[in-house]
């Protein structure tokens, strides 16, 4: 339906487009929010939603009942509050330039791994402020997150800062490592490492009111991970976290459709070598289209005989993928059936499937990557265009 817009709307898009539809985007937030229920839905837009572009998905996703809003740094959380966004936001990974102040300031609530507890008492004293902070506990994956050894000594500093009125520890959280592998039993003894910290958080006199865990994998799959408020990105922009399964199977619609427009086609020989290395050949007389995205628009250049559909049909890339551009083989059956020439003719890289356009997934195996680095890759250069907005 909302592809099938694309070709017929009378509305043009740019020759370049990553169309987002925020009716699927509102559709996602609606799914998981039910899934979690009672737990909350903290929306996570860090790296410009995805790709998606963070502005509309934020407004969308408060819009269909997320009730929070997750970046990694404080400068993104801060553009949230520059447009007026008031959504209790959590920003999770600092470095010591971040600005704290400017987050206290605009009511962001900062995640807490250890280090960051003084600064942020400082920046807080200085204006008279209560910092609102979530302790993060290392509960397994080993990046960021206060070690158990530690976190007696955290929870009792934070403890102490609250009774001065710097801070107030609004969350404790955590972060999973195998939750796209449903059965790991990784996730349990994560769980239960979890639980362990809030215990004693409690036990040093802290109140926290959300617990979370869950990022989408957990959402999906495991609701001993739900606690009281879960962090979903992936899912919101109706992408898999699964390996075996698909958006569909998890009634997700992917947001975001890449198209643009052939901007060359061509009758080759055989033996024609097609672009940079000439490691493709024809090996017939053929008919070659030029599709108008490469490596600078996001596309990865390793993702040869990635699918591109035009006019119906879906062809792999062939040859290498350079800066701006990339070739597909038409043969010489589809040239015939187009009447001659597709050049103008709109070509779809990935879509949500309604009119058989690929997947971000099957790019993402052409690429030797997830589905994650496909859509948060999709350079500036490409403009975003909303639809149902
Ligand atoms: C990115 C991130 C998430 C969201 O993960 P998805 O797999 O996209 O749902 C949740 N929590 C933290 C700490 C993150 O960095």
């Amino acid at each position: 339906m909302k592809s099938a817009a694309l070709s017929t709307s009378t509305e043009r898009l740019p020759e370049r487009a990553a169309v987002i539809d925020l009716a699927a985007i509102r559709h996602n937030v609606r799914q998981l929010v039910q899934l979690a229920a009672p737990a909350r839905l903290m929306a996570v837009v860090k790296a410009d939603a995805y790709g998606h572009g963070v502005l509309p998905v934020a407004r969308a996703a408060l819009e269909a009942g997320a009730q929070w809003l997750g970046v990694a740094h404080v400068s993104e959380a801060l553009a949230l509050r520059a447009v007026s966004i008031h959504a209790p936001v959590l920003a999770w990974l600092h470095t010591t330039d971040s600005d704290f102040h400017a987050a206290i300031a605009a009511d962001i609530d900062l995640g807490c791994s250890g280090w960051e507890l003084p600064r942020i008492v400082a920046a807080a004293q200085q204006q008279r402020k209560t910092a609102r902070i979530h302790l993060k506990i290392d509960s397994g994956l080993g990046r960021n997150g206060c070690t158990p050894e530690d976190w007696a000594d955290l929870v009792n500093s934070a403890r102490q800062a609250e009774l001065t009125g710097s801070v107030t520890v609004v969350g404790i959280f955590s972060h999973l490592a195998v939750a796209d592998e449903p059965s790991r039993v990784e996730t349990d003894e994560q769980i239960a490492a979890f639980t362990m910290a809030v215990a004693r958080a409690q036990q040093a006199g802290l109140r926290p009111v959300v617990r979370h865990l869950a990022n989408s994998a957990g959402v999906l799959s495991r609701p001993d991970t739900h606690f009281d408020l879960v962090r979903a990105g992936l899912a919101i922009y109706g992408l898999s976290p699964f390996a075996d399964q698909t958006s569909t199977d998890l009634g997700l619609r992917p947001a975001m459709t890449l198209r643009t427009l052939v901007s060359v086609c061509k009758d080759v020989p055989v033996d024609q070598g097609v672009s940079y290395g000439l490691n493709y050949r024809t090996a017939a007389p053929t008919t070659l289209a030029l599709i108008p995205l490469g490596y600078a628009d996001g596309i990865p250049r390793i993702a040869t005989g990635g699918p591109v559909r035009v006019n119906g049909v879906t062809y792999p890339v062939v040859g290498r993928i350079a800066m701006d551009q990339m070739v597909i083989d038409l043969g010489e059956a589809a040239l015939v059936a187009s009447g001659g020439s597709v050049i103008g003719a709109e070509a779809v890289l990935f879509g949500p499937g309604d009119d058989g356009e690929a997947s971000v997934d099957e790019w993402a195996a052409a690429a030797g990557t997830i589905n994650y680095e496909v859509v948060t890759r999709i350079s500036p250069r490409v403009p975003r265009v909303y639809r149902n907005v």
